[in-house]
């Protein structure tokens, strides 16, 4: 097959260049990152300064490997508009942290996949759970099993999955579970400081609350060692809302009468 992989955490990370590394073996692998880490940078694109794109060798790597000085979403759309034809999937990742719940609107890493599903084309968002030291032995290993699953059962179904994968070697995992977003709330996000010169400024951070009392979320899921893969749709639209409104017209027009010609 032939994959596109990208990340939002930037060319040289080993969550990116590892999982390269090992689907290169089975699969023609084509890498386009960001020069520098882009994480919560959700769906942002470049428009208002030039992309550069440059083919760079990583020791070790084979496969053809770009870095641009953009987003996750321009990696995904100049990937596939400029340099590489016919691709069959987009994976984006490994991340380090998860991509768990409502975080998937701030996230690069899901946004380059949904990029991907906007073209078309079915895509993985793979993030590895924790803070730091991460160990990505086992997201590999699970991700090269579920790329060849996903060609083996159901690659004609066009798909965005969002893979989360607990931070645990491979013989503690508990399971793998289909599972939809959760909501994640956060706390005391803004700290004030002052500068050396007196001045206030913020740091975002905050505490995460999440939701944990529906077992059938990603983020219950994943907390109890478990593997979270999420069906994404694009399409944002709250269908059975549209439905209920649709009484509603009348009353809207009613309201407009005599300020607009309809
Ligand atoms: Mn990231």
């Amino acid at each position: 097959m032939r994959i596109l992989l990208t990340n939002d955490d930037g060319i040289h990370s080993p969550g990116l260049l590892n999982l390269a590394k090992a689907l290169e073996r089975k699969h023609d692998v084509f890498v386009i990152a960001p020069d520098r880490e882009r994480s919560a940078i959700g769906h942002a694109i470049t428009i208002h300064h030039p992309l550069r794109v440059e083919r760079i060798l990583i020791p070790g790597l084979v496969s053809e490997t770009y870095v641009l000085n953009g987003t996750p979403s321009d990696c995904v759309k100049l990937g596939l508009e400029v340099l590489y034809e016919d691709v069959d999937l987009v994976i984006s990742g490994i991340n380090r942290g998860p991509n768990l719940g409502s975080d998937v609107f701030y996230s690069g890493t899901v946004s380059a996949a949904l990029e991907a599903g906007m073209k078309g084309l079915s895509a993985f968002a793979v993030s590895l759970d924790g803070e730091n030291n991460f160990d990505f032995t086992f997201a590999i290993e699970f991700m090269t099993g579920f790329v060849s699953f996903w060609e083996d059962t159901i690659k004609e179904t066009r798909l965005i999955f969002n893979i989360n994968i607990p931070s645990l070697p491979g013989e503690k995992i508990k399971g793998i579970e289909f599972a939809k977003l959760g909501y994640r709330k956060y706390e005391n996000i803004f700290e004030k400081r002052e500068d050396p010169r007196g001045r206030v400024y913020y740091w975002q951070a905050g505490e995460v609350r999440d939701q944990l009392d529906d077992p059938e979320t990603d983020l219950v899921t994943l907390k109890n060692g478990k593997i979270s893969v999420t069906p994404l749709k694009i399409d944002l639209t709250h269908r059975v809302l549209l439905e209920q409104l649709k009484d509603r017209e009348e009353d809207l027009k009613k309201y407009f009468r005599h300020k607009l010609p309809f």
